[in-house]
């Protein structure tokens, strides 16, 4: 019996709302994506409204010459977070009648691609949208692409004198540059560049708050967390600064709690405890004005709206509400002037952006062979127990069959290893034993109640499905945290999906592969998919555009992907407006240090060697070099 059994096939009836449900594709996809009647993954760059399929995208990519896998970018995406987060705030605001700004900043480290700069540099001009740097290379980055005097530029992360010195001169040329003070030490090095180079900082401070969330990223806040100073020390650099007669510069206070925030109410607790400490500075002098709420807006990427790792209880409306009322709320309490506002969002910024494709080179699965209906009378009396347990199974008796079937194979396998049994008996009672197994899951469907041990068995016997990329490069979170993200056809999808698959990369490395989806309602160990046929089968992992891209490593030498970016307009029609090559060969092997010149002479000694010995002809050796030349200028990945 063929595994496909595993899921009931029903063509006639299946309808792309089905396919739309199982892959959850309602729930994650936010307004951007959605299925077309076609069958085919619909994106809606603008948000809902026009939209293109990503099936064409990859034909025309294709036809192009840019092979899989390519991670495919969409500008209009990245244009509609910016717009969404700040009219967001824009009504937040307007509600609750809050006195100061809304200013976003982009933390770089988030996406830190040339193109990703650029492009909020200028979908987010309109809204004097800055940047957040945490590195000298990341301050470097914003100064040349940000020239917004309105915007802001913070400065967090461990500050040397020259990291100071750059800031400082952003701030003469006129930027709005921000130094997030992380320790003492630090200001001492600010108060002395500053004097040094004569000019006056903008000085913010890093709050160690005591209020923890939830989530992955928990160890970023809490009175352990390793950044930032806790009140006393708050009070101390206020001692400082009032010494140094430079209490003015003190105008900023920021905390970041940590990214991926799944509890509303832990963003509460933060921003009110945040708000009393601002207070307590503006009690002390400090001219302040503005308020950084650091990161921590959380993507729904299992679209569960739930409050755990891979989702959020919130959406972003409710998220500035929260933020806004509790600030009015706490300062007019105070009755301290309400201060501007910046909020870091990085992954709630770039989340959408990206699509990663790719296609599925091959398919391995349990082939169950028919079985005989009675064995040879000489046959060991272990077969026919264990042919026997094939004979009674059915779904009330389902989990004394399996235990049966694993007592009488464990005993088959012992008896093979002390010689006592043949290599045949022992492959019919493997082929017996998976008959068994397979029946026990294809039965489970249609019980009510599943047993634990029951339950894991359809992941047991999934397809493996190889795909054409590297989960170490492309998506380091899956590998390093488990993160999820969703995963589905990008076609097809007017037919019912027959296999259960587990996905594998083509490092095959054990570790390099996918076995936690995301569902309708909840996460599933399989992802249920189409059957192989002549035509190429693409899949996308969504929501890739945070964290993903510098991350990865070059594991089995696999390089950067092919990257294409796209762009809808309102009417629909398509551009394709940039195109990064991925990665050579010859470029990954200089990144781990080959001096690939040498590599070619060295496997042309070789050549001539063999041409010497007469093994190979002179022309062999000239179409060997070719072949290798050739290879060196070549994708990293399977090329069809
Ligand atoms: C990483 C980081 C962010 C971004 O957090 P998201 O959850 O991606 O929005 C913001 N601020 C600081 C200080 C960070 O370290």
């Amino acid at each position: 019996m063929p595994i496909s059994t595993l899921l009931k096939t029903n063509n006639t009836a299946w309808s792309t709302e089905q396919s739309a449900e199982m892959y959850g594709i309602g729930n994650w996809g936010a307004d951007y994506f959605s299925v077309s009647d076609a069958g085919e993954v619909i994106v809606h760059p603008h948000g809902n409204g026009t939209g293109v399929s990503l099936r064409k995208i990859v034909d025309g990519l294709i036809d192009r010459g840019l092979d899989m896998p390519v991670l495919l970018r969409f500008s209009d995406i990245l244009d509609s977070r910016i717009k969404k987060l700040h009219e967001s705030f824009g009504r937040a605001i307007e509600e609750f009648d809050y006195q100061g700004h809304y200013r976003g900043v982009y933390p770089i480290k988030v996406n830190q691609q040339q193109q990703v700069l650029e492009e909020i540099a200028e979908f987010g001009a309109h809204y004097h949208h800055g940047f957040e740097a945490g590195s000298k290379a990341e301050l470097i980055a914003a100064i040349s692409f940000l020239h917004d005097r309105e915007a802001y530029l913070v400065c967090n992360g461990y500050k040397d004198a020259e990291f100071v010195d750059l800031g400082l001169l952003a701030r003469k040329m006129g930027l709005r540059c921000v130094f997030v003070v992380e320790s003492l030490s630090e200001l001492e090095l600010i108060l002395e560049r500053s004097r040094e180079l004569d000019v006056l900082p903008i000085i913010g401070v890093r709050l160690k708050l005591s209020t923890q969330a939830s989530g992955h990223w928990n160890h970023s806040g809490g009175e352990r967390s390793v950044f930032g100073l806790n009140p006393s020390q708050v009070c101390d650099l206020v001692d400082r600064l009032k010494e140094a007669g430079m209490l003015n510069c003190l105008q900023l206070l920021h905390y970041h709690v940590g990214s991926q925030i799944p509890n509303i109410r832990d963003i509460r607790e933060a921003v009110v405890e945040a708000c009393r400490v601002y207070v307590g500075l503006v009690n002390e002098g400090a001219p302040m004005g503005v308020l950084d709420l650091g990161g921590g807006l959380a993507v729904d990427y299992d679209g569960s709206h739930a409050d755990t790792a891979t989702s959020r209880n919130y959406g972003l409306d409710e998220y500035c509400t929260a933020l806004i009322e509790n600030m009015v709320s706490t300062l007019d309490e105070a009755k301290v002037p309400h201060p501007n506002i910046i909020t870091e969002s990085g992954r709630a910024t770039v989340a959408y952006y990206s699509v990663l494709l790719f296609n599925i080179l091959d398919q391995s699965r349990f082939e169950i062979h028919e079985l005989p209906k009675t064995l040879d009378d000489n046959a060991h009396e272990l077969l026919q127990n264990l042919l026997d347990v094939v004979n009674v199974l059915e779904a009330k008796n389902a989990q004394e069959c399996y235990h049966d079937a694993f007592y009488y194979r464990d005993e088959i396998h012992q008896r093979f290893k002390h010689g006592s049994m043949t290599l045949r008996e022992r492959a019919l009672a493997g082929e017996i034993f998976w008959h068994i197994v397979t029946r026990i899951a294809a039965l489970i469907k249609e019980m009510e109640f599943v047993p634990e041990e029951l339950q894991k068995l359809p992941a047991m016997l999934a397809d493996i499905y190889y795909g054409n990329f590297s989960l170490f490069q492309s998506l380091p979170d899956v590998w390093a945290i488990d993160q999820l993200f969703p995963i589905m056809p990008i076609h097809r999808l007017k037919e019912q999906p027959t296999r259960e698959v587990v996905l594998a990369d083509i490092t095959c490395d054990c570790d390099g592969k996918i076995d936690r989806f995301v569902g309708q309602y909840t996460t599933r160990d399989t992802l249920p998919l189409h059957d192989l046929t002549d035509e190429e089968y693409y899949l996308g992992v969504f929501l890739v555009g945070a964290y993903q891209e510098t991350l990865g490593d070059l594991h089995n030498l696999l390089g950067d992907t092919n990257v294409a970016t796209v762009e809808v307009d309102k009417k629909g029609r398509l551009r394709y407006t940039r195109e990064l090559e991925g990665d050579s060969v010859a470029d990954v092997l200089s990144y781990v240090e080959y001096d690939t010149k040498l590599m070619i002479r060295r496997i042309r000694k070789l050549a001539e060697e063999a041409v010497r010995t007469e093994a190979i002809t002179a022309r062999d050796r000239r179409h060997i070099m070719e072949t290798f030349e050739s290879g060196m200028r070549g994708y990293t990945y399977f090329e069809r």
